[in-house]
């Protein structure tokens, strides 16, 4: 370990951190009492080092997003070259270069039905902002400017913009901003309540319905059955589009292209970030319809009035497109299904040794294990077992919220069969040790 001013990098850089970094979505004063947990150094595959020397299997692929793996050098190859010949240049107005224009058609190539066009952003919350702002211009444009409210699922989440951040049904994310924006409404996901609301609140004022195909930082909560089947019916006979936030599921995660289509459905539009670049690069975008392509075009006078600095950021551009190719070239939606498959018996027999564990459940590799219920009287026990797996070489995610105590699993698509049994045996062991 290198020795600065007397001191050694860890404790340097804890009280560098201390004082002059902000954390997202984090404990203020815990974090100036403990300083930050892991300070990584390196990545490589499924594992993360950190500024100690730990090595750690990273089972929810950082942020959901690293699905590659870490230390991927044809994407650092890959951002070199295009950093060296255009690292940036922008695409406002008519101009344009070609790692934008060659990835936009090949995000076409992956996506159900006619979604064939893209808006690029620099991430998620983008990508549903940009998507909330187009919805109501469509419907403006089409002769109907009442229609502009935004329906999204409780515990759902779809970011921090202002405009994510209120579509999000995730309470403490309200409680931070004081307010949201107006014409949000949330709905539980039973498809009665859907029809409730839309008829409270009248289909003419409705511009869309967005829905993550599994919620993710929600506790990884599948739909019911047939769910999506109804809500697509439903928006199509109250003239509401359909938007699926695929930032989480899109790019493999539950095994095929977009998760949406493990539902059968298609939706008007798609947002995405994270596996598209696998967390190489910023990246997130807007995918729509053709229709809804064409009509825009046909109907806006003038300007479409959107657009970010970083919107189809060349360097970005040439890092998802090799990464996409690696998704296809190494079939890891291939190993998604059967390592998924196995992660999922995993958790089964993880739940039959544990009575404190109350259900399992996942699709692809996407997975969580809730245990008993956190309520008043029962202290979740979620943060006591992510402390024991980090003892034993994992790092996963406890999520509580709404009552569940839950552990959030999303490794990277390239994870071995060996490597989940390491996953699922310190999962196990962490388990019984808070017993
Ligand atoms: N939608 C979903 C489903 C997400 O999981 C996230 C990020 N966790 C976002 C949107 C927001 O993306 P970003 O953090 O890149 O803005």
């Amino acid at each position: 370990m290198s020795i600065t001013h007397g001191k050694n990098l860890k404790e340097e850089l804890v009280e560098l951190d201390k004082k002059h970094f902000i954390h997202p979505t984090s404990n203020m004063k815990q974090l100036q009492e403990d300083g930050p947990t892991f300070i990584f150094t390196e990545g490589d595959g499924i594992y993360l080092k950190d500024v100690e020397g730990r090595k750690l299997i990273d089972s929810l692929s950082s942020l959901w997003n690293v699905n590659i793996g870490h230390g991927r050098k044809e994407l650092a190859e890959v951002a070199k070259k295009q950093m060296e010949k255009l690292a940036f240049t922008s695409t406002f107005n008519n101009w344009s270069h070609e790692p934008v224009i060659r990835l936009a058609a090949e995000i076409a190539k992956w996506t159900p039905g006619d979604l064939n066009a893209t808006f690029f952003t620099s991430g998620g919350s983008e990508a549903n902002d940009t998507a909330f702002k187009t919805v109501r211009h469509y419907w403006k444009i089409k002769g109907l400017p009442e229609k502009k409210k935004i329906i999204s699922r409780k515990l759902s989440y779809h970011g921090v913009a202002m405009g994510a951040t209120s579509a999000t049904g995730i309470e403490q994310f309200h409680t931070f901003t004081t307010s949201i924006a107006p014409d949000f409404h949330y709905v539980d996901s039973s498809v009665e309540s859907l029809k409730e609301l839309i008829a409270k609140e009248g289909a003419d004022t409705i511009a869309a319905y967005i829905s993550e195909p599994v919620q993710g930082s929600g506790g990884v909560n599948l739909p019911p059955q047939g769910y999506f089947q109804a809500v697509r019916e439903i928006c199509d006979e109250n003239n509401i589009l359909f938007i699926a936030d695929e930032v989480i599921c899109g790019f493999g995660r539950l095994g095929t292209n977009f998760g949406i289509e493990r539902f059968g459905v298609i939706p008007d539009i798609i947002t995405m970030a994270k596996g598209i670049t696998s967390g190489y690069a910023p990246l997130g975008g807007m995918i729509l319809s053709e229709r809804l392509h064409n009509d825009i075009i046909e109907k806006t006078e003038g300007n479409f009035w959107h657009g970010y600095t970083y919107s189809g950021h060349p360097t970005a551009a040439a890092v998802a497109l090799k990464n996409l190719e690696i998704i296809k070239n190494e079939n890891l939606m291939d190993n998604v299904n059967i390592v998924g498959k196995q992660m999922l018996e995993g958790f089964e027999w993880i739940k039959e040794q544990n009575d404190n564990v109350d259900n399992v459940r996942g699709m692809g590799l996407l997975g969580a294990i809730s245990l008993e219920k956190a309520s008043k009287s029962v202290e979740p026990i979620g943060p006591k077992i992510v402390a024991k797996a980090l003892e034993k070489g994992l790092i996963c995610r406890s999520v509580i919220y709404d009552g569940q105590d839950t552990l959030a699993f999303a490794p990277p698509l390239i994870i071995t069969k060996n490597q989940m049994d390491d996953m699922i045996t310190i999962i196990n062991e962490s388990i019984k040790a808070v017993k």
